[in-house]
């Protein structure tokens, strides 16, 4: 599902981004860096540098601040001005050595700062200092979208997933289905069997949807016992197949915990193969209101209906 994996880090060899006119720099870095298992890349000016920054999306700048046109000062001033950019821990390396530029380059978001001539051995450990920071900080950030429960994308992952997609629709036309699937008495469950019997079938759910769901597909923990499927490149048919697959795949499951009962879900989904006619907002309540519709409709069924405008011919024809 989700790229959460731990180990990754370890593995990585971080990108490091070298800002500087001076081309010697360059390759005393290269050479003493050697050891580091880091992938150096050059700029020599600020320009090729901003650039560089917003396409290999580097681990760590190390910056120069006196340079020809534009100054290291305007490049971190873009670097932190900049979405694409802004996260990039930049080390700043200067032979200007007045405090005034110092608290300037802390003040517009460098992370150190290492003055010129500078000792090898400290650049190596103050590198590492700062790699390991912003590991750390994509760690929390990865966490802090990730449900404890389930392990599946909360519900800020999802925000942040489902203005993606529906930018995507509606800048491209591309086909886009949303799925809101809601655990049938749930609050029974709980009641009958106990908390634990209730997790485990959030759990399990959580499992089920991520088996069933496409590689492409976006399986996230809503809250309680919602659950939500963003579905990119999918129109409403398709979508609503996927979703009484996993619907149908629920409702087979025997639970040792309670062998009488089964667990069954409700589902509403919302797809448009065109640009959607509604905002992002109303496309969740509305497929809010069509999970709600399966759940008046007497539960373990799929409701569907269309985010754009339906196929005239069709409806003619039909
Ligand atoms: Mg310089």
């Amino acid at each position: 599902m989700t790229e959460s994996g731990n180990n990754t880090t370890e593995f990585t060899r971080h990108r490091v981004l070298i800002i500087d006119d001076a081309e010697d720099v360059h390759r005393l870095l290269g050479a003493r860096l050697k050891q580091e298992r880091l992938e150096l890349l050059s700029a020599l000016d600020g320009r090729t540098a901003l650039e560089m920054a917003r396409e290999q999306d580097p681990s760590l700048v190390l910056l120069d601040l006196d340079m020809p046109g534009m100054d290291g000062f305007e490049v971190l001033r873009h670097l932190k001005a900049s979405d694409e950019t802004h996260e990039i821990p930049v080390i700043v390396l200067s032979g200007l050595q007045s405090p005034a530029d110092k608290v300037t380059a802390f003040d517009l978001g460098a992370v150190d700062y290492i003055t010129k001539p500078f000792d090898l051995m400290e650049l190596r450990v103050r590198v590492r200092s700062a790699l390991k920071m912003a590991d750390l900080i994509n760690m929390l950030a990865q966490r802090a979208h990730i449900d404890g429960l389930t392990g599946l994308y909360n519900r800020i992952a999802f925000d942040e997933r489902w203005a993606q997609s529906t930018a995507e629709n509606q800048r491209h036309a591309k086909p886009l289905s949303l799925a809101i699937f809601d655990l049938d008495h749930f609050k029974s469950i709980n009641d009958t069997y106990g908390h634990p019997a209730g997790d485990e079938a959030l759990r399990t759910f959580a499992r089920l949807l991520q088996r069933e769901c496409r590689q492409s597909d976006v399986p996230c923990r809503f809250g309680g016992e919602e659950f939500v499927l963003i579905m990119p490149e999918t129109g409403p048919d398709a979508a609503a197949a996927v979703c009484n697959r996993i619907r149908e795949a629920l409702e087979a499951i025997e639970w040792p915990a309670h062998p009488e009962r089964r667990v069954t879900v409700s589902c509403g989904v919302l797809g448009a193969d065109n640009t959607a006619t509604i905002s992002p907002s109303d496309w969740v309540q509305a497929t809010d209101e069509q999970l709600y519709a399966a759940k008046n409709g007497g539960r373990n069924r799929v409701m569907v209906s269309r985010a754009d405008r339906a196929d005239q011919s069709l409806r003619q024809t039909g």
